[in-house]
């Protein structure tokens, strides 16, 4: 497993469903990694088929392998599944897990989600946890208690700040070219990490329509401690620029 605290930044990408051997040939052509800065984290997570394809191509890069999800169960009966230790096999690294996509579209409850980052952490892989609002709720004043919920109920009991990333992710900013000002950003990184005292320690990242015009401002605030991107990652050049950022 690796050691989260040994970073000061977390640069993770999120490439949801879109791939092709086109779109990596041309990627990994293109996005040029030598010049993260030491301390940094860069992670790609493809769709699952191309894994292989990707480690291959990151075996002479520094950024890191992440997996985009992974099955509540280990092994059995259960068609189409992949779980942690499949993915571990493949070289992941880290999982993103508890993504809005996978809460609001396929039916994905805390609990569940707590279930998957026991699986991956059982298997040495860093999950990725996700937690943010809908815009109903932030209209409702009600964000604070919504991420308390989540985090509450999706990490499991043996983890640990040095095994697991929080990303907050404001629902009504993923892809929406919409974001939060920077002190609300701030400010709620802020609550996770000094009023809910268990978060303490966690590395936090913001996800939500980041692009390299706005990463700088966003990776300068004092509580994040990176990002999470979405569609900005899907541009080699753009997520050079983004890695590049700190
Ligand atoms: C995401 O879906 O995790 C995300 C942050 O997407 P985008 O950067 O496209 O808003």
């Amino acid at each position: 497993m690796i050691e989260i605290n040994e970073f000061d930044k977390i640069i993770a990408a999120n490439w949801k469903l879109n791939c092709s051997l086109d779109f990596l040939k041309h990627y990994f052509n293109k996005i040029n990694s030598n010049d993260i800065k030491p301390g940094v984290c860069g992670i790609i997570s493809p769709p699952l088929v191309y894994i292989q394809n990707c480690s291959l191509h990151l075996k002479s890069s520094s950024l890191f392998l992440g997996a985009q999800d992974c099955s509540l169960y280990n092994k059995g009966a259960y068609t189409g599944e992949n779980s942690a230790s499949m993915l571990k096999d493949n070289n992941c690294q880290f999982c993103i897990v508890g993504h809005s996509e996978r809460r609001q579209i396929f039916g994905e409850t805390s609990k569940d989600v707590k279930k998957k980052a026991e699986n991956l952490i059982n298997q040495g892989i860093n999950p990725i946890i996700c937690v943010g609002e809908t815009l109903a709720e932030k209209n409702a004043g009600s964000t604070k208690n919504i991420l308390y919920e989540q985090l509450s109920n999706s990490l499991p009991e043996k983890s640990s700040s040095n095994s697991i990333i929080i990303a907050y992710e404001p629902i009504w900013a993923i892809g929406s070219g919409l974001v939060p000002s920077l002190e609300e950003i701030n400010d709620i990184h802020s609550y996770i990490k000094s009023d809910i005292n268990k978060f303490k320690n966690y590395k936090i990242l913001y996800g939500g329509s980041v692009k390299s015009s706005n990463v700088k401002e966003i990776l300068n605030l004092e509580n994040v401690d990176g990002v999470l991107v979405g569609g900005a990652s899907l541009d080699p050049i753009e997520f050079t620029k983004i890695l590049n950022a700190c």
